[in-house]
Parts: C-alpha cells; structure tokens; sequence
C-alpha cells in the first residue's frame, strides 16, 4: 500500500487517518509464519507547522508454538510506529526520519520491518512459563512432575555402587 502524501506536504495542518488492514501471513519468523490473522493499521499522517509526521501503531495477532513448553498460543502485540517524514534528507543519521520519495510512501513495508524489529525474540504462552521438564517431559504449568523427588544424586549414586 503506497501513500501519496504530496497533499499533506504541501499544506500545513492537512492530516490523512490510516485504518487498514496488511496480510502478513507471508512473514517468516523463526522458521514460521505466525502472523496468520490481518494485522490491524490505525493512526495518521499529519502536517503539524511543515512538519510530517506518522502516528501509526500496528496490532498483529502471534499464533505460534511457545518457545519454552511448546503449547500453542496465541499473543497480541501492539508496535507503536512514530516518525517524522521529509522529501529529502538532512541528517542521515537520525532514524527517527523517513525519506519519501517522490512524496510516496510504501505504508506496507515500512509497517512490514517495524513489526519483524520489535516482535520479542522469544514468544512464550506466559510470561513465568515453567516449561516442560528435561526428564519426563511433563508440561510444567501443569504442576510439578516427580523426577525431582526421585532423581538421584550421581555421587550419592557412585557411593552406593562402592558399598555394596
Ligand atoms: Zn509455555
Ligand atoms: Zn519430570
């Protein structure tokens, strides 16, 4: 989806609203595509004393396998996306600031790498996920499992051994 903003360049106090919708179940993540439903744009664009700025915040729906216990969920992220747009660059240090060319901006792709950028590495069913147990791979949310109880200390296990 490519933005004409030549409107909003050219005079002060012209703002667009965005509401739309992006298809991102083509975004490999971690060898997955689990941004399966839309994900849903709202925000604007607008001309505040010459200067352009995005106020967009992007809500995707991340349905995945938790990284820990393995268990299908689904989280909702919200990525907040603030820049200030210009026709040409100033300082091209700052990234704050998105050159837009020709007065175009591609709304989808920029909406596309914020979104692959601040996704957390790890997706987890909860926060305090307790995993699934190394031993007897019983999901630990669940409750607790008895390999604590019965594992053996291997030192406790060698002296025994000597003793008989
Ligand atoms: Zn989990
Ligand atoms: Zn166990």
């Amino acid at each position: 989806m490519v933005l004409d903003l030549k409107p909003i360049f050219l005079n002060d106090n012209k703002s667009l609203s965005l509401n739309c919708e992006f298809d991102f179940s083509g975004v490999d993540l971690n060898d997955g595509f689990p941004l399966k439903k839309p994900a849903k744009v709202s925000g604007s664009v607008y001309n505040r004393a010459g200067v352009v700025n995005l106020s967009v915040v992007c809500v995707v729906e991340y349905d995945a396998m938790c990284d820990r216990c393995g268990k299908e969920c689904t989280q909702n992220y919200e990525v907040p996306i603030e820049r200030v747009l210009a026709t040409e660059v100033f300082n091209e240090d700052n990234d704050e600031i998105i050159v837009v060319e020709d007065y175009k901006l591609d709304l989808f792709e920029l909406c596309r790498c914020e979104v692959i950028l601040s996704l957390p590495m790890k997706h987890l069913c909860k926060k305090d996920c307790k995993g699934v147990c190394q031993n007897c791979g019983k999901n630990l949310n669940d409750g607790p499992c008895n390999c604590a109880t019965q594992k053996v200390d291997p030192r406790l296990k060698k002296l025994g051994e000597l003793l008989k």
